[in-house]
């Protein structure tokens, strides 16, 4: 275990928080049954603190554990197939587009390559694959450093992320050539810069192509919690009405419907039917979740902030819930730090705390200069005409 921040925490390798050990699990192919949800939950609430982060390399993220609680949660996570029981097997992060079928290209890559992870060189600990060979492909906004994408030409690529364009792949060979680029990187140096978009060496001839992503935006119908939390029971709520629950990227579920690989698709109704029974989103159990406003104009996200994360000096979802109702023009990002967890593509409007005050980027990212500095809340309000 450590304390050092910076890295992905895992299952294996929780991170110190403010409020206790935070461990993420990440399930197989984005994918939890009914019974596993359970487990999550369970855990959430009886060793946890309560609180579920979704997070945006699908994972949820557990928090509030001691030591003891800790091991005693990994140990049934591992049972029960949500964690691998080698930790440097756990670390690979792959993230899988969650409307696959069964059967399909994403599907039947994914499976691959989670059996042959053990092939996979040591990567970076932030290094990231995305399996997002769907119709179109829906993670463009993902973090992951190796992405095998639909492409505009009908078939698959392989595209290194930081590059427009990717190479064509061989039905049936894609794993291969996910693990040839991943050994590449680390075999030209790639670990010093840690990630595929700074890593400025020239890529390897099978790697370089011209074909671009064919790209979309998922089709499913999501539960999207208030800035990606929900609770043990929220989760449960979820679960037991559903056959199971995609964990996507986008903070949010996606319930399965029974049968295993139909997704709900766009529906008038304000409910879900899950397992042949209709569940209101809004039920008394989950009132914090609602239904996905799939309008990147006016998503507002934000971090944990202060006092859960020991990074930042300021409060981070107070302020976005004011911000989010005072309908300005998005998206907007409220940051903790200058990490950016919640986001790291560039938003109209970027609030960063820095030292117990609030530094404002207009249409830039967590990390790039800003428009105003030394804000309080109320100055900051203000400026945008929220208050
Ligand atoms: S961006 Fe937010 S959650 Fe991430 S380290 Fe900074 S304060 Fe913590």
């Amino acid at each position: 275990m450590s304390a050092v921040r910076g890295w992905c925490p895992s299952a294996w390798r929780p991170m110190a928080a403010g409020d206790g050990l935070l461990l993420r699990v990440r399930p197989p192919l984005s994918r939890l049954t009914c019974a596993q949800a359970l487990l999550v939950a369970e855990l959430a609430a009886a060793n946890g603190n309560g609180a579920i982060d979704l997070t945006r390399r699908a994972a949820l993220q557990l928090r509030g554990f001691d030591e003891a609680s800790w091991g005693e949660a990994v140990k049934r996570l591992v049972a029960a197939g949500l964690v691998d029981p080698d930790p440097a097997i756990e670390a690979v992060t792959l993230t899988v587009a969650p409307d696959w079928h069964a059967d399909d290209d994403t599907h039947r890559i994914a499976r691959a390559l989670e059996m042959r992870r053990v092939e996979l060189p040591r990567l970076p600990g932030k290094f990231g694959i995305a399996i997002d060979a769907g119709e179109r492909s829906v993670l463009g906004d993902t973090p992951a450093d190796l992405r095998v994408e639909r492409g505009v030409h009908g078939g698959l690529i392989l595209r290194a992320d930081g590059r427009a364009t990717g190479a064509r792949l061989v039905r049936g060979r894609e794993v291969d050539a996910v693990v040839s680029l991943a050994r590449w990187f680390i075999a030209s140096g790639g670990a010093a810069v840690g990630r595929m978009a700074r890593h400025a060496a020239v890529l390897p001839d099978g790697a370089v192509g011209e074909v671009g992503p064919l790209v979309g935006q998922s089709q499913g119908e999501q539960v999207s919690p208030r800035h990606g939390r929900l609770t043990g029971a929220e989760l449960a709520s979820l679960a037991e009405a559903a056959e199971a629950l995609r964990v996507t990227p986008w903070r949010s579920l996606l319930p399965e419907r029974a049968g295993g690989a139909a997704m709900f698709s766009a529906r008038p109704s304000n409910f879900l039917s899950c397992k042949g029974a209709p569940v209101a989103v809004h039920s008394p159990a989950v009132t914090s979740i609602h239904r996905r406003a799939a309008d990147p104009a006016t998503s507002v996200e934000a971090c944990v902030g202060a006092p859960a994360c020991p990074q930042a000096s300021v409060a981070t979802r107070a302020l976005a819930d004011l911000l989010a109702s005072a309908s300005l023009a998005g998206p907007i990002h409220v940051s903790g730090c200058a990490k950016g967890c919640a986001r790291s593509a560039p938003a109209a409007l970027t609030i960063v705390g820095r030292a117990g005050r609030y530094d404002l980027v207009r249409d830039g990212r967590a990390d790039s200069p800003p428009a105003l500095l030394d804000l309080t809340a109320a100055a900051l309000l203000a400026e945008l005409g929220a208050s």
